[in-house]
């Protein structure tokens, strides 16, 4: 029978809350392949599906290596175990180039010594395989022969790597503020792997933000669902404010107190839905909003946790995360966000909190807040439907 062996990561190291995590961890593998016929079972230490349609393998295989708290899997034919099943097995591979055998034997029932018993498999396999050749060090293809004590042997040569993290829904809630850019999905993607549930907030400002830029938000936490699950995307129409900046305010400190009031609206939201965190993708020194005196006064206005997974990351590092969770193509799209919108010539790189301040009592910032916090929509993306 064909299986997937499934190893998860740190989930070990969490002591007493172990059988927690892996309660979680079943429940987001069952979530994440709902509407695929399955038996999902825990082996010491391993989780075993088995019982699918073998044609939906790789799709399985793909939905699987986005789940957080999954290590790795390993594609396995799974038999009862005895010696001679299992060197019937090993008669079937087929390896090119250099390759071992590695057995490992959790039913001391089994008769034969794991070391001989990997030796004569590979006698098995190289008769079979005029062109492969035993190299215990330095091979390509690592025959695993995993005998456990539920008396079923399973017999696997690929690891391929899953998530990693924690499974989502083990570490709170954080809203996330999702720009169209490239950096806000890495961060919420970073969030999610270390166990949060992630809901998004968006600022548009429309008419000079279009629906398209819109769209490739929402593209965008489509996108994401793959990893987070569920996602709950909200939007707020931040026009009012810009033009009140705008308006009122001297020009070059423009982003910070745009920053100040989306951090206000954001923890405003935060406290309704019982999101823990607000997530951003910022990184430092990246632009004039992002220096450590930028941060200070946007982190100056909220009173809870704000997550920057990206804070160190250098754009290269986060290009590269973005490109293998599939966010890059559309954050590159030309859209306009609506920070670009009203950009100052000369933005301030280095805002004292006291002009900050100054500048921002120009407005009547709680007026501003919650008629914004009025325009509150939201969109509920879901993991498999077509949204
Ligand atoms: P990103 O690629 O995520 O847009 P960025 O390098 O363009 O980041 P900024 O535009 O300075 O950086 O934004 C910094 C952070 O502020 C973003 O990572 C995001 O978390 C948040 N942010 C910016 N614009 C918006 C917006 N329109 N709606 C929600 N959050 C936003
Ligand atoms: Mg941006």
């Amino acid at each position: 029978m064909q299986v997937l062996l499934l190893r998860y990561s740190e989930i070990h190291l969490k002591g007493a809350n172990r059988s927690y995590f892996e309660r979680s961890l079943m429940r987001n593998i069952k979530y994440w392949l709902t509407g695929i016929k399955f038996t999902l079972k825990q082996i010491s230490g391993r989780y075993i599906v088995s019982d699918y349609a073998p044609e939906l393998e790789p799709q399985i295989i793909e939905k699987l290596t986005k789940v957080f708290g999954l290590h790795t899997l390993t594609p396995a034919i799974c038999i009862p175990t005895s010696p001679e099943g299992i060197i019937e097995e090993c008669k079937k591979i087929e390896v090119n180039g250099k390759f071992r055998v590695s057995v490992t034997r959790a039913s001391k029932i089994f008769p034969i010594h794991t070391i001989d018993f990997a030796a004569q498999l590979g006698g098995v396999v190289l008769d079979n395989n005029p062109n492969a050749k035993v190299d215990l060090h330095n091979y390509d293809t690592n025959i695993m022969v995993d005998i456990r004590e539920n008396g079923y042997t399973y017999i696997g040569t690929k690891v391929i790597q899953c998530g990693g993290g924690m499974p989502v829904g083990t570490a709170g809630k954080g809203l996330l503020m999702l720009s169209g850019g490239i950096d806000s999905p890495v961060a919420g993607y970073s969030m999610a792997k270390r166990g949060m549930t992630v809901s998004a907030l968006h600022f548009h400002s429309f008419p000079y933000t279009s629906e398209l830029a819109k769209q490739k938000v929402i593209d965008l936490a489509k996108k994401l669902t793959g990893y987070l699950g569920d996602v709950d995307l909200y939007f707020i129409s931040f026009t009012k404010v810009q033009e009140a900046i705008h308006r009122n305010c001297n020009n070059n400190y423009m982003i910070t107190i745009m920053r100040r009031i989306m951090m206000r609206l954001a923890q405003k939201l935060s406290k309704d839905i019982n999101a823990g965190a607000i997530i951003t993708g910022e990184s430092l020194g990246q632009v004039a909003s992002q220096t450590l005196e930028s941060i200070t006064s946007t982190s100056a206005v909220v009173d809870m946790p704000i997550f920057r997974p990206l804070i160190s990351f250098d754009k290269v590092d986060i290009i590269e995360i973005a490109r293998k969770i599939d966010t890059y193509t559309l954050s590159s799209l030309p859209y306009e966000d609506c920070c670009t919108v009203f950009l100052p010539k000369n933005p301030v790189i280095k805002p004292t909190l006291q002009n900050v301040e100054k500048e921002e009592a120009k407005l009547d910032i709680n007026a501003l807040v919650e008629e914004a916090y009025a325009t509150l929509t939201k969109l509920t993306l879901n993991l498999h439907g077509d949204n």
